[in-house]
């Protein structure tokens, strides 16, 4: 760990930066930056890496040949050129010395409703020692909390022996190909810490996810004859009470899994997005079904798509309109597998000496049932995938915010952690 003296330094830097911390997160959380339009909030943090002197890489996903890659998803309706990804460098002055990569994701997810924010979904406001918005906690507090580490350490007088990437990157809510990217870019490091906001814990294991959408068609008739007709919502929603009960089997299946049977049904359905019908009095010609369902670390992702499709031509058999109407299922987004961080590394040692020091407390574990975008480094790319970051509440729901007092302590944790395992010196 690092010695009292560095961590005192750091301490007081942390301190001394937390106004313009705090300045700089509600200025990211006031960039809509959903799906697809991170574009100007990526050339704000682009211009800021280089003020700050950084060597900054933007590019697209365009640039990058994803296609080539057994982990890509598939992305259905964005435009890999208008997805922007920035890598800001700093070459450390030791090639021997450890590096390591920081990443934040700067995509968010939609609002909802602005009537049921107390402020406006993108107020970035600081209330009562809290900063409000969407994205303020997934995962804008962590994108400020590991850029202002790296301000902590220069505003203490070091520098890190290692090199050090900031990755910023889209497409974690829907496929993970912005992390994918960095790597087929060719970014590596020692160890990579994704600081999503897990409450000062380490995420042990995540599950996978995957994204499809079902698609049901038939021929309209006017309602007064509707029990002779066909209706896409009715057959939809026997599709979606069928995944339902597939949901509770694999949930079933999970009391057995040497990690997940911790956690009460860590398989998680739902169909998030619905459109169909064109007319009240007609019987609906079309319905189409945006669903989400995870997937336990232990499963291939290819098992699991199979066993959707499997249910969903089980379920036609029992509706007589699907029987002769075969649904489409198309895979628009994640197929993204689960990961455990095994216990045990030195980068995650290095993290929890951190913690402790910081916090004064044993740094906890948990067990996500969402998915994260660790996967790529841990799992395909042998580099230790460390969640572990701020403290909020209310992700992809209303008022969402994140703690400021927690976020100045865990940028202080990840300045502790960077300057042990990259290592410190003096700046000339
Ligand atoms: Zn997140």
């Amino acid at each position: 760990m690092p010695d009292a003296a560095i961590l005192d330094r750091l301490r007081a830097a942390v301190e001394a930066g937390f106004d313009a911390e705090v300045a700089f997160l509600s200025e990211i959380v006031r960039f809509p930056s959903r799906r697809g339009a991170e574009g100007p909030l990526q050339d704000h943090l682009a211009r800021s890496f280089a003020a700050r002197g950084y060597v900054v890489d933007r590019y697209t996903l365009a640039d990058v040949p994803l296609e080539a890659h057994p982990k890509a998803a598939p992305m259905v309706g964005v435009d890999p050129a208008g997805s922007v990804q920035v890598v800001a460098t700093r070459r450390g002055s030791d090639p021997a010395a450890r590096s390591v990569i920081l990443q934040g994701h700067v995509d968010v997810v939609p609002e909802g409703p602005a009537e049921m924010w107390t402020d406006p979904p993108f107020s970035g406001r600081v209330r009562d020692g809290w900063l409000y918005g969407r994205g303020a906690h997934d995962m804008k507090a962590g994108v400020a909390a590991m850029v202002f580490a790296m301000d902590a350490i220069r505003g203490a007088g070091l520098v890190p022996r290692g090199d050090v990437h900031l990755q910023t990157v889209t497409e974690e809510e829907s496929t993970g190909n912005g992390a994918l990217s960095t790597l087929l870019r060719g970014y590596r490091a020692d160890a990579c810490l994704i600081p999503e906001p897990t409450g000062g814990t380490i995420t042990r294991a995540h599950t996978g996810t995957l994204w499809f959408r079902l698609r049901v068609t038939g021929v309209p008739v006017h309602v007064m004859m509707a029990d002779r007709g066909t209706n896409a919502i009715l057959s939809a929603m026997h599709l979606i009470r069928a995944l339902q009960e597939h949901t509770v089997r694999l949930n079933e299946a999970a009391h057995h899994d040497p990690i997940y049977r911790a956690v009460a049904n860590p398989i998680k359905f739902s169909p998030g997005i619905i459109r169909g019908g064109d007319w009240a009095s007609s019987t609906p010609a079309w319905c189409e079904v945006d669903c989400r369902i995870g997937l336990l670390p232990g499963t291939e992702v290819a098992d699991a798509m199979a066993a959707v499709e499997r249910c969903i031509a089980e379920a036609r058999a029992g509706d007589d309109f699907l029987a002769n109407n075969p649904p489409q299922v198309t895979w628009h987004g994640f197929q993204a597998d689960g990961y455990v961080l095994e216990p045990g590394s030195e980068a995650e040692r290095v993290l929890a000496a951190a913690h402790q020091q910081v916090f004064g407390e044993a740094m906890g574990e948990r067990l996500s049932t969402a998915v994260n975008d660790t996967r790529y480094y841990g799992r395909y790319f042998g580099m230790p995938g460390l969640c572990y970051g701020p403290r909020g509440e209310g992700a992809h729901g209303f008022d969402e915010r994140t703690e400021l007092d927690f976020l100045k302590r865990t940028t202080l944790s990840i300045a502790a952690f960077v300057a042990d395992w990259c290592g410190v010196e003096e700046a000339t």
